[in-house]
């Protein structure tokens, strides 16, 4: 049995168990796949404090992953099933066992949006990818597009136009909603080209990824693009498929918490981007990931 059981090894859940274990709490983390969630996946962060020339996304969450070590959390690499939280005792199930703990922490993040365009689901891993550090390599010296017009899509695309020939952002209207900075960077690099008012019609390809097709929603016009490659990066949504239906969720299916990060159940709490707010950044999740320690304390001693 353990006091708190954290499903997510991203940076909300690697900061509870630092928390936790260091407070003394037999602490475990469930995580299914390499420690550090999204943000291992994200090429250079730069909005870290302490770190004034930007650390790159594995390199920092390796370093949260050694201090949850130094601490002694253990980490079980398994995938959750499902859960039932309501009960003094939690059960958390996996694919090989059920874990019991005290306390849960739901620290399980979010996932790529999909456009929903037909070829999308073939042409994955064919062209078709959600993460430029991980496959941004197989397109050196090709042409590709990006779809968004948020953070993710203009920094990823800055990103790929290291490696690509061409980096084309395709946004559905007429302005960006990445942070200026990050604006200014993409409209001054020649390698980036904007294409506003534009979605993507289809994806075209037999066994990868040839050209998309696009239309001008303001026109109506219809073009086709020859890209290598598409890197979609349309938003998120919070990973949830184990989370029993007594668990108070919004309409997106984000967890619904209070301030101290509690959830409607209690002895169960959510930090990070599972959980309904709105500024989903490493930050905010540090942030969440100490602050839940505080109930989480509180119900322990109750
Ligand atoms: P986001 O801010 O939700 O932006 C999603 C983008 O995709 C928007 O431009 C949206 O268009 C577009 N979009 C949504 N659905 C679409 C569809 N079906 N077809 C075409 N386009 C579609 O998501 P994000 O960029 O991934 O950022 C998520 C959070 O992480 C944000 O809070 C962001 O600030 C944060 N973040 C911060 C940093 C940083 O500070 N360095 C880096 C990355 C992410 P509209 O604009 O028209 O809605």
């Amino acid at each position: 049995m353990y006091e708190v059981l954290i499903i997510g090894a991203g940076p909300a859940g690697m900061t509870a168990a630092i928390y936790a274990a260091r407070a003394g709490y037999k602490t475990a983390l469930v995580e299914h796949g390499i420690p550090g969630g999204q943000a291992a996946t994200t090429d250079m962060i730069e909005n870290y404090p302490g770190f004034p020339e930007g650390i790159s996304g594995p390199e920092l969450m390796l370093k949260f992953f050694e201090q949850t070590q130094t601490f002694g959390v253990e980490v079980i690499y398994e995938q959750v099933m499902s859960a039932e939280l309501s009960g003094e005792i939690k059960k958390v199930t996996t694919e090989n066992q059920t874990i019991e703990a005290k306390v849960v922490i739901i620290a399980s993040g979010a996932k790529p949006k999909t456009l929903g365009v037909s070829n999308e689901g073939r042409l994955r891993g064919r062209g078709v990818s959600y993460c430029a550090t991980c496959d941004g390599f197989f397109f050196k010296d090709q042409p590709v597009a990006v779809v968004g017009g948020g953070d993710t899509a203009v920094e990823e695309a800055m990103y790929l136009t290291k490696m690509c020939s061409s980096v084309t952002l395709i946004h559905r209207r007429d302005a960006l909603r990445a942070n200026r900075t990050a604006q200014n960077r993409a409209l001054s690099n020649e390698k980036l080209h904007i294409l506003y008012d534009t979605v993507v019609d289809d994806i075209i390809g037999e066994d990868k990824v040839t050209q998309l097709s696009l239309k001008n929603v303001k026109t109506e016009e219809i073009s086709t693009l020859d890209v290598n490659g598409v890197f979609i990066f349309v938003g998120y949504s919070p990973n949830g498929s184990f989370l029993p239906d007594d668990l108070a969720v919004d309409s997106h299916g984000y967890i619904i918490t209070n301030e101290e990060m509690e959830t409607n159940l209690p002895g169960v709490f959510a930090i990070g981007d599972v959980r309904q707010k709105k500024l989903r950044q490493v930050t905010t999740a540090v942030g969440d990931g100490g602050a839940v320690m505080h109930a989480v304390e509180e119900y322990l001693r109750d």
